[in-house]
């Protein structure tokens, strides 16, 4: 029997905005005063891959109930939102999903977001989490939509291990020649992301350090987290990421580098020999929810705190309920001023979210 889990029900009501307005000053703090800097967009829940280790076939099968498109934010109230968010201070927008290159006409939403400035009239960095099948054929229209950089998850270079991670057959070399059209038409650096699982893909470890050094390619490894109800998560499976930098520096010697920004996700190391550098993202082993400036917004409108939270803010309920944009403004005001999460660094202890709390979201319905 199949377990069937409903990982989009969410107790979350229509935000609160009543009791006065407040005006953005680009300048808001969540309560362990950490300001709202980025924004993650979640442009469709579905996607042409099973990752073993995010959409399981035996959840995500064709009896599986995706949001109708009516439920879905049109590009018009992304950009409404997204225009919001921006006053309150966000400076980076990724586009994810499920797989964002899935929803029609992207190119369309990314070029409105590319027109938004900051209070200081900067241009956003506008980027996007692909899973690269379709890059190919996308990196020119999305380049020329004004799409900055972009981001490729790929967790093995063994094509057969590969197809057995994706769970739908696709080859390793069309992700490949979706990297390279993107470093073709400057979508650079490409950043590309493996997520590590412990007795899966561990052995992939060098050979992908090797064949994306010198290549321009950041390459990223992200220790598998425990997001989502339906992925049976285990520690054991958890490689820390101090074990990744140890096996590639056997191989090819590497130094600590600085970080780029405060909020940066990744720990930084360049090879010794100028030939690049990697990153590591320890979410498990070395939680950074203290320089955490990031919200989510989910396909159908719901603001998310954390990518472990059990329940969202209704957003497309207030903006389709016919509220102002001060109105929106003073809701994600409100929101981001009450927020204290902090599950990465609490993970284990009594105060982390359980199971019981709810079902947590989907990394493919809020996007990773
Ligand atoms: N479909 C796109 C892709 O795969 O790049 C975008 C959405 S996907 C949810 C975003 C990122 O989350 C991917 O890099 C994926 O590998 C990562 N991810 C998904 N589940 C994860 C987990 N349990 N632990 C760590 N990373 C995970
Ligand atoms: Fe799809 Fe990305 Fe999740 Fe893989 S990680 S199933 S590509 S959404
Ligand atoms: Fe941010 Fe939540 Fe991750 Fe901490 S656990 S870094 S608060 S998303």
């Amino acid at each position: 029997m199949s377990r069937r889990i409903i990982p989009l029900a969410d107790v979350s009501a229509i935000p609160d905005f009543s009791g006065g307005v407040s005006s953005p000053s680009g300048l808001l703090t969540d309560t362990l005063a950490r300001p709202l800097r980025d924004l993650r967009i979640s442009v469709t829940d579905r996607c042409n891959f099973r990752c073993v280790y995010c959409m399981p076939r035996e959840v995500f099968d064709k009896n599986y109930q995706f949001l109708p498109h009516s439920a879905l934010l049109s590009f018009e109230e992304i950009e409404r939102l997204a225009r919001v968010f921006v006053a309150h201070g966000v400076e980076k927008i990724r586009l994810t999903g499920g797989e964002p290159l899935l929803r029609k006409n992207i190119e369309f939403l990314i070029e409105r977001l590319a027109l938004l400035r900051t209070p200081e009239g900067r241009p956003l960095d506008v980027t996007l989490t692909t899973n690269g099948s379709l890059l190919a054929r996308k990196a020119q229209s999305l380049k020329d939509a004004g799409l900055t950089r972009v981001t490729v998850s790929l967790d093995a270079l063994d094509d057969a291990l590969f197809r057995r991670m994706n769970d739908a057959d696709f080859a390793v070399a069309d992700v490949l020649d979706g990297i390279a059209a993107a470093q073709a038409v400057g979508l650079a650096p490409v950043k590309v992301n493996m997520v590590v699982k412990r007795g899966t893909n561990d052995q992939e470890i060098v050979p992908m350090a090797r064949h994306f050094k010198g290549s321009g390619a950041v390459l990223r490894f992200i220790e598998y987290m425990d997001v989502g109800a339906s992925n049976g998560w285990n520690m054991s499976e958890v490689l820390p990421s101090a074990q990744v930098v140890e096996r590639i520096a056997e191989y090819f010697p590497l130094a600590p580098l600085e970080a780029h920004t405060a909020a940066e996700t990744a720990q930084r190391w360049g090879y010794r020999d100028g030939s690049g550098e990697i990153g590591v993202i320890s979410s498990v082993t070395r939680a950074f929810c203290g320089s955490c400036t990031r919200a989510r917004l989910s396909t159908e409108g719901k603001l998310y705190l954390c990518l472990f939270a059990t329940a969202g803010h209704d957003l497309r309920g207030l903006i389709r309920g016919g509220a102002s944009d001060e109105a929106v403004a003073t809701a994600i005001a409100r929101i981001w001023e009450a927020r204290g999460d902090r599950y990465s660094q609490l993970r284990g202890s009594a105060s982390a979210v359980s199971r019981e709390d709810g079902p947590r979201v989907e990394m493919s319905y809020i996007g990773g």
